[in-house]
């Protein structure tokens, strides 16, 4: 079964948040006091492989578990093996910032995790620790290198880069891939509901882009099987690839094939609409599978055309934390 939006998009693709909790508090993400949900208002490991047994059923086939911190929540390696055991799930990875990876990566890869994407925004120990409020560089490599080695590839590395902040930083993190076979891909901040956000601070990734051929002299472009939202690019001779990503800039909504589930068990059907559809009260309340099926369509039905982000400036923005969406 192929499940198809009003625009004709194939939507197979969901990203579920399996905790609004986190061991870092990066600036641009997490508001200012922001308190988690109590456990018995996120889904549990039962109730998210539901949704994704009925999702397969309908026509989904990659799943992506993000938060929050995904290794913060207690034995996910669990939901990972029953996730990857349903029938029609071919693709199975993680967002992760990387704090635990170095101890649970092969856990996760016994499990059936096949890639992982690591969220890193500076290589300067004392900016990353400013950044994440607390986050210890040194731990984030170890865990990549880790991941890296037992196999979980494409390794991918994205950064936010934001303008005061980091963005002294855009070479040295395209200059990783001429070593490393690593995706390293940059990607536009967005506005959220931190008070970080402001047109200035976020870098087009044209102009990111322009800086990686001045500093590079060229870039070639390269064609992957899956690209997702991101535009490939090599410098000449590197191991590994360059990905930029602009969801403030240029909308990649006419290719968007996701849903997502917030920790709290709503769908989502884009990331920048305020149209959620509550499928944890649903299942508490004892709908069926068959009547969770329909809310599943019925939220691939209510995905909009695209967003307007970066096209009304500062009044559009993201109206949920993202450590609930999920990113
Ligand atoms: N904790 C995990 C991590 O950091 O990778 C997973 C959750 S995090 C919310 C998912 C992604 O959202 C991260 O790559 C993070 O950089 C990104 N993100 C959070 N706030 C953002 C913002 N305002 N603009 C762009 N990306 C953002
Ligand atoms: Fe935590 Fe990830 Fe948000 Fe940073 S970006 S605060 S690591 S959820």
């Amino acid at each position: 079964m192929t499940l198809r939006d009003r625009y004709s998009r194939v939507i197979d693709y969901m990203r579920i948040s399996v905790t609004d909790r986190c061991n870092l508090r990066c600036i641009y993400c997490m508001p200012d006091g922001h308190r988690p949900l109590k456990f018995k208002k996120i889904l549990t490991y039962e109730e998210i492989i539901r949704i994704v047994r009925i999702g397969a059923e309908l026509g989904l086939r990659k799943i992506r578990l993000t938060g929050g911190e995904p290794l913060a929540r207690k034995n996910v390696q669990y939901l990972i093996k029953q996730i990857k055991a349903i029938p029609g799930i071919e693709d199975l990875s993680m967002t992760t910032n990387g704090v635990l990876l170095e101890r649970y990566a092969e856990e996760l890869r016994s499990a059936g995790l096949d890639r992982i994407n690591v969220s890193l925004d500076s290589l300067q120990p004392d900016r990353y620790r400013e950044i994440t409020q607390g986050g210890e560089l040194k731990n984030i490599l170890k865990g990549i290198e880790k991941a890296y080695l037992i196999g979980l590839r494409p390794l991918k590395i994205n950064a936010v880069v934001v303008r005061g902040i980091n963005d002294d930083e855009i070479e040295s993190f395209a200059g990783i891939t001429i070593e490393k076979p690593f995706h390293v891909r940059f990607i536009e901040f967005m506005p959220g509901k931190t008070n970080a956000w402001s047109a200035e601070k976020c870098i087009p990734i044209q102009e990111i882009k322009e800086r990686i051929i001045n500093s590079f002299k060229s870039l070639e472009p390269v064609r992957l099987r899956s690209n997702g939202p991101a535009r490939y690019f090599r410098i000449p001779g590197a191991r590994g690839i360059l990905g930029f990503i602009s969801p403030v800039t240029n909308h990649f909504c006419s290719e968007c094939n996701r849903l997502r589930i917030t920790a709290d068990g709503r769908v989502r059907p884009c990331l920048f609409s305020r149209t959620e559809i509550d499928l944890k009260s649903a299942m508490r309340s004892g709908a069926t599978d068959e009547e969770l099926k329909r809310l599943l369509i019925l939220s691939v039905e209510a995905k909009p055309e695209g967003h307007r982000i970066g096209k009304d400036g500062e009044r559009s923005y993201i109206s949920k934390a993202m450590s609930q969406i999920g990113g």
